[in-house]
């Protein structure tokens, strides 16, 4: 399968761990842990079911000193690189840039004094550990904030232009960006300013999107949008929920996009009153069979002749139904009618025997 993807705009490269961000690097998944960092077990066990899943980079927050300390046994333990995220404290960076990461994400906007942030700046140059320059809209600077009376893509853009001066100015370009907001429009809006002001590499996000079908939609269209412009070099869908959904939800963004084929693409018609099978629920049944299948293989399952057999012939595998039965198609040919009561084992059967021919594409380096 021939990937159809937008392209993308041409940024610095910068490695995160062994994982390449920018450049010509695939558009890598990052999500976060929701465990206490101390909690060392609890923090490995989740980065470990966050990378089974898909993730390609996970950030861990250190809110404390006795926090830092458990990095770099969650790093020994880790399968995927780790990003220390810090608030506030300055010396909680500090501490972790000596223990050792593979990336550390700060706010500039709430350090609380310049010589802080040169400080932290100084230690991650010395130590060639990247960083990820975060903008958000609930923590802007006071002055920015005032100036614009919100916190706008306007607004977002010159807090993020400011950080980028200020390391520049210390001879530091080993860093990404993100200006996020939880407004999907300002994100947007933002995201497209600085994109056409600066080459550094972009982290995209909907910041605070909120529950799994709001956080995905919102996340779809304020990602979705910017990738198909060719912005963005590496994103992260956040939501109130399990983080494990969110790297699901980021791997079918990017799969919709074109960014990926590393999952089964299910092409499933809505049904109507032509359908004569249990069409729904088949669907269900393969989407559970093949979720956690590694293949660019497009399966189209189709309730009548009006478009059922020209999507399925489309496709590597496919159904078109008709009464109480359904005809399989394999690469455009068909193949046999199979009876409703046996569509769901011969399918899953057809499937196995068809994915070995279908490995994922554009997986990254270090996976
Ligand atoms: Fe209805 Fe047939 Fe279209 Fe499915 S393919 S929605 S059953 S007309």
């Amino acid at each position: 399968m021939i990937l159809k993807a937008f392209p993308r705009r041409k940024t610095r490269k910068i490695y995160i761990g062994k994982i390449p961000v920018g450049g010509d690097a695939p558009v890598s998944i990052q999500s976060m842990t929701t465990t206490q960092t101390h909690d060392v077990s609890a923090t490995v066990e989740q980065i470990k079911r966050l990378a089974d899943a898909g993730c390609d980079i996970v950030r861990v927050t250190v809110p404390t000193l006795k926090d830092a300390q458990s990095i770099p046994e969650i790093r020994a333990q880790s399968p995927v690189p780790i990003i220390a995220d810090i608030h506030f404290d300055h010396r909680v960076a500090l501490k972790v840039l000596e223990c050792g990461i593979d990336c550390l994400r700060i706010n500039p906007g709430n350090i609380s004094k310049i010589e802080y942030l040169e400080a932290i700046i100084k230690s991650a140059k010395s130590k060639n550990i990247p960083m990820r320059i975060g903008v958000n809209s609930g923590s802007l600077e006071p002055s920015i904030l005032q100036k614009y009376g919100a916190p706008s893509a306007a607004a977002l853009v010159e807090s993020a232009l400011q950080c980028v001066s200020l390391l520049e100015g210390l001879e530091f370009q080993n860093f990404k960006l993100s200006i996020k907001s939880s407004n999907v429009v300002t994100m947007i809006s933002a995201y497209r300013m600085i994109s056409e002001k600066i080459d550094y590499p972009l982290h995209l996000g909907v910041t605070e999107a909120g529950t799994v079908e709001a956080g995905t939609v919102k996340s779809a269209i304020g990602i979705g949008t910017l990738l198909a412009e060719g912005i963005g070099d590496t994103i992260r869908v956040s939501l109130t929920a399990d983080p494990v959904e969110e790297v699901s939800v980021a791997r079918s963004i990017l799969q919709a996009v074109g960014h990926r084929r590393d999952r089964a693409e299910i092409i499933a018609c809505p049904t109507c009153g032509r359908c004569d099978i249990d069409l729904i629920n088949l669907t269900k049944r393969i989407e559970e069979e093949v979720k956690d299948l590694k293949t660019d293989m497009t399966i189209a399952l189709m309730g009548c002749v009006v478009n059922g057999p020209g999507e399925a012939r489309e496709a590597d595998l496919g159904i078109a139904a008709g009464k109480d039965a359904a005809v399989l198609f394999r690469k455009g040919e068909i193949i046999k009618r199979i009876e409703e009561e046996d569509l769901e084992a011969e399918l899953i059967k057809a499937i196995r025997e068809e994915v070995k021919n279908h490995p994922p594409e554009n997986r990254l380096c270090g996976r």
